[in-house]
């Protein structure tokens, strides 16, 4: 990955002088491993993104923006998909690959080194969004505590296979 994306990225992002965005995309261009990222617009089996083929869907990632600030943002879903591929490179494991994963007692399969490499960029993404997902949350229904103490409410239409509905719709409810 090359330092030149930064910039082709930052005309995409809503907020160009993000530093949290440069600084987290400069770790990752300037690091020594190669990621492959497959863009997608409104893929109807992605949201957002996908761990396994690298898949980064612009169609969803536009659509936090366009209904306003608050909980998840276009800048931050980038950047969680794109740190996660870059884990995933740093853990030695390819475009395709799974990671280890295995079954708990109730026969779920966990993915370990999904789950590692998405705390991570979780971490990222709320220092991009300037906010912090609150836990319990899922994509159709997750909560944000903002910087100013209030609370976003985010919700997204999803199908049962919880890939969003086409086109996405994403609602954001400020609650004080
Ligand atoms: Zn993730």
């Amino acid at each position: 990955m090359h330092v030149g994306i930064i910039r082709e990225y930052k005309t995409i992002l809503s907020d160009a002088d993000n530093n949290g965005v440069v600084d987290a995309y400069k770790s990752v261009a300037e690091g020594e491993k190669d990621i492959r990222q497959n863009v997608y617009d409104n893929h109807s089996g992605i949201a957002f993104g996908n761990w396994k083929n690298g898949y980064l869907d612009m169609g969803d990632v536009k659509a936090l923006d366009k209904v306003g600030e608050g909980g998840a943002s276009g800048a931050g879903a980038i950047i969680h998909e794109t740190i996660e591929q870059f884990e995933k490179a740093k853990m030695g494991l390819k475009n395709g690959d799974e990671g280890r994963v295995v079954k708990n007692m109730k026969g779920n399969k966990i993915r370990l080194d999904y789950l590692k490499a998405h705390t991570i960029a979780n971490t990222i993404e709320d220092l991009v969004n300037g906010n912090k997902k609150l836990p319990g949350g899922e994509l159709k229904d997750r909560s944000f505590l903002e910087s100013d103490g209030t609370v976003t409410r985010q919700l997204i239409n999803v199908q049962e296979n919880g890939v969003p509905l086409r086109p996405i719709e994403v609602d954001k409810i400020k609650l004080d």
